[in-house]
């Protein structure tokens, strides 16, 4: 099929509280890649309610057009109203593809829109490319336990579409000279397209700072020997002291140390700080597949052979609580020197 009607890579920009998550813009860096290798354009779909004055942002990360559904009745997330509008947008201007970041609103969003339009949806994409027909887009996912990368393509149904995970990819650098056209399109909705009812606003983790999207984090493996250093103990402490967030191995998720929500890895969270504290962790490939993007890692464990030791760009061997007050206590003293 030629699919000659589908043009454009269109990212559904995410945004939260009038502010928009930093994958949306990771994925417009990418749509911008393969717009360039299949001569194609970049677009952004951006849903909310005053939302209108983002649309500059996502052209200065890369959007030639951005269409924006801004609208009271779509101020919080509503799993069947958005995908409503996302089919909608999908009939009326036919894009040729669709990046979701795959968060939890991306994930919740992606297959409902996939299975209304009939078409296929990849999951958790770590890699982008295009086929060697030139306007395929191949997507790059883990699969079997982290064991092999699938490589999976969609050539015979539109929208082609995948989430991508936050991190993965670098955020371009903004042109703020950059000229976009941003075109204001209405929601048909109706109340029958609201299953469920927007009732109250839970935040999670008491207002620290969010995993995914932290510069610094300070995560702790089974060898912190329980959940104190987790919430008020020594890793806290370093992590309070960077302005960061606290992550965690998959060994201390399941012995109930922390919240699941901290975990990083390939059932985790990926992660890109500009530093990572790894501390006790060994560094299993699943542990480090969510970090290793990471800008500066530094390592702290007292086995010498530790795989995280490969990995890292420093590597403290020692014991995480004799080093860890220490790290902290001079990180303090050369704030306030
Ligand atoms: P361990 O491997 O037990 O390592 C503890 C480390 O702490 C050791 O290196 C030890 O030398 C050091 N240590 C102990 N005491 C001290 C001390 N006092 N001072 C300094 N160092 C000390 N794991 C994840 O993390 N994230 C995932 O998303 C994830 N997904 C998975 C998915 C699958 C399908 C599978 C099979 C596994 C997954 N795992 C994941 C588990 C992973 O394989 C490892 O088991 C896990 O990462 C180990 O956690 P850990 O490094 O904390 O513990």
């Amino acid at each position: 099929m030629a699919f000659e009607e589908n043009k454009g890579i269109y990212v559904i920009a995410e945004q939260f509280e009038g502010k928009l998550r930093n994958v949306s813009f990771e994925l417009l860096g990418q749509a911008r890649q393969l717009a360039d290798t299949i001569g194609d354009e970049v677009g952004a779909v951006l849903i909310g309610k005053d939302v209108k004055p983002l649309a500059q942002e996502l052209i200065a990360h890369g959007a030639h057009k951005v269409y924006v559904y801004d609208d009271a009745k779509l101020e919080n997330y509503n799993t069947t109203a958005y995908a409503k509008v996302l089919c909608d947008f999908y009939n009326e201007e036919k894009p040729n593809v669709f990046l979701i970041g795959a968060t939890n609103i991306g994930r919740d969003l992606a297959p409902r829109i996939a299975n209304t339009l009939k078409t296929g949806l990849t999951a958790d994409c770590t890699g982008l490319s295009v086929d060697d027909d030139n306007k395929t887009i191949v997507w790059t996912r883990p699969a079997l336990g982290g064991n092999i990368m699938a490589e999976i393509i969609c050539p015979d149904n539109r929208p082609q579409m995948g989430t991508v995970r936050p991190n993965v990819f670098k955020k371009p650098e903004a042109d703020p000279n950059a000229k976009g056209e941003v075109i204001e399109k209405t929601a048909n909705l109706s109340d029958a397209d609201f299953l469920t009812k927007f009732v109250e606003l839970i935040k999670l983790g008491g207002g620290g700072v969010k995993l995914e999207e932290a510069d610094v984090i300070v995560a702790g493996g089974r060898g912190m020997g329980g959940d104190e250093p987790f919430k008020t103990g020594i890793l806290k402490e370093l992590a309070d002291v960077l302005g960061g967030a606290v992550g965690a191995s998959r060994a201390a998720v399941d012995a109930g140390w922390i919240d699941a929500l901290h975990q990083v890895g390939q059932t985790g969270k990926t992660v890109g700080p500009k530093l990572y504290v790894a501390c006790a962790i060994s560094g299993a490939i699943q542990h480090t597949a969510g970090m290793s993007g990471s800008d500066c890692i530094i390592a702290i464990n007292k086995d010498e052979d530790a795989p995280i030791f490969k990995i890292c760009d420093y590597g403290i061997v020692g014991d995480v609580f004799d080093v860890l007050p220490k790290l902290t206590e001079a990180i303090k003293k050369a704030k306030h020197a």
